[in-house]
């Protein structure tokens, strides 16, 4: 297990090097260091993981507390382990036929970072599927889902999640090898089983933390995405193995890779696109620009107040955290979030999200949305709509497209699918 141990420290030349003394003056090893700004610039946040036992960290961080530059030095509990390149042997892999199911947005950065790792690669798609040009292009023989799983060492499952039931049903299932692995993105279909593997294959998890694109243009750059791993079923004894190899060679274990379940991979993903990420935001930005426009304020003012300044603050908070976002807003601005942010997330709130996140847990969300795909998507498509015809997206339109350096091939594509 790996400790993490945060450190307090006043921001003077010499202060790290001095802390790094004392891990090396105990014999501790350190695995990384960060250095960041706290939310004062006269402190640093130094963050050391270490693999050294719990009552060497806890001594350790005694030590360290008594240093006349150090406010505080802690450790904190559960930290995961990270794995990279230099923990992983590759050669779990080698010379096995890897068949990547889609190829979307994860399966064309898998395949072509398998490829690109010199591992061997068959893509499985539709006869028609227009992204069979697209892999042919980059090098890829292409198959059917089918003829691909036949062939196949690892079947990586690439498709959207709503469609895998169906897709593993017609075409994976019936084709396996014993022995084989089945692998998947995301612990969805699995963990609520959706997709019920047979006992005679591996079933594992790469998922990495971040766009396709994001995982092959990280990857071309001699970098990588995080990933998540998990096992499900240990069929051959090598499952780990495997998981951890394919993690490697997609790059992942060049920024790190943590060890998790398909459980706890499934439901914080949901609770968190839910509760946070997707759900939480959109109605957090409709409702104060609504408000704002309800009180008669300009839609343009609301819109830029609500909506457009998102970008700055999500910007500072995923390279820095609260600290660098509240560090680098004005004074006024980091009192109003200190006093007022917890009314906007009141009690009531946080009972919502508990509730949220006991029908993730019970399986009641994941059932409800298979029947919604099964009935042809009627509440979906119709929410879909109407958030299309809200104003905050005429204004949006407008506005955008006096910003010509925005990304607009995101707002294309989007058009171009809802159309
Ligand atoms: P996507 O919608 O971008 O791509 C799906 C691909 O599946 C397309 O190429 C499509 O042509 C293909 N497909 C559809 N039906 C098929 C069939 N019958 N046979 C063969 N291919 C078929 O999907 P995605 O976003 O890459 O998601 C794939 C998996 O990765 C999901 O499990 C998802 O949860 C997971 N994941 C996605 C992201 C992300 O950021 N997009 C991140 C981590 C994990
Ligand atoms: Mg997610």
């Amino acid at each position: 297990m790996t400790r993490t141990i945060v450190i307090d420290v006043e921001n003077r030349p010499g202060e790290l090097a001095r802390i790094v003394n004392l891990f090396a003056a105990r014999g501790v090893n350190i695995e990384t260091l960060n250095v960041a700004a706290a939310n004062d610039v006269n402190i640093s946040t130094i963050t050391v993981t270490t693999d050294a036992d719990a009552r060497t960290t806890e001594q350790l961080v005694r030590l360290v507390n008594k240093q006349v530059r150090v406010l505080a030095a802690r450790v904190e509990e559960n930290s995961m382990k990270t794995l990279y390149d230099t923990d992983i042997d590759r050669r779990a892999l080698a010379g096995k036929t890897i068949a990547v199911i889609g190829y979307g947005s994860q399966g064309h950065a898998h395949a072509n970072n398998l490829n690109d790792s010199g591992f061997h690669v068959v893509v499985g798609l539709r006869e028609g599927s227009p992204s069979r040009e697209k892999a042919r292009e980059q090098g890829l023989p292409v198959r059917t889902a089918a003829e691909a799983t036949r062939l196949a060492d690892v079947v990586m499952m690439l498709v959207p999640d709503e469609l895998a039931p169906a897709v593993y049903r017609d075409e994976i299932a019936p084709n396996l090898r014993p022995n084989a692995s089945l692998a998947f993105a995301h612990g969805f279909a699995v963990h609520f089983k959706k997709v019920v593997p047979p006992q005679n294959v591996n079933v594992f998890m790469i998922a990495p933390k971040g766009p396709g694109h994001l995982v092959r243009s990280e990857y071309q750059r001699g970098g990588g995405v995080p990933c998540l791993v998990a096992v499900h079923q240990d069929r051959t004894g090598s499952a780990r193995e495997l998981a951890l190899a394919y993690a490697a060679a997609i790059g992942g274990g060049r920024a790190g890779i943590l060890e998790t379940t398909f459980k706890e991979e499934t439901e914080t993903d949901l609770f968190g696109e839910q509760a946070v990420l997707c759900g939480g935001l959109t109605a957090l930005i409709t409702a104060g620009f609504e408000t704002l426009v309800d009180a008669g304020y300009a839609p343009e003012m609301a819109y830029f107040e609500c909506m457009h300044e998102m970008k700055l603050i999500v910007d500072l908070l995923y390279a820095g955290g609260m600290a660098a976002m509240r560090h680098s807003i004005s004074n006024t601005a980091e009192y109003g979030d200190l006093t007022r942010g917890r009314r906007i997330i009141t009690a009531d709130t946080r009972a919502e999200m508990k509730r949220l996140l006991a029908d993730i847990q019970s399986g009641r969300f994941a059932d409800e949305w298979m029947a919604e795909c099964e009935a042809g998507k009627p509440t979906f498509n119709r929410l879909e709509a109407e958030g299309l015809r809200h104003p905050i997206e005429e204004v949006g339109k407008r506005l955008r497209s006096m910003m010509p350096w925005l990304n607009n091939t995101v707002e294309a594509e989007a058009e171009h699918v809802v159309r």
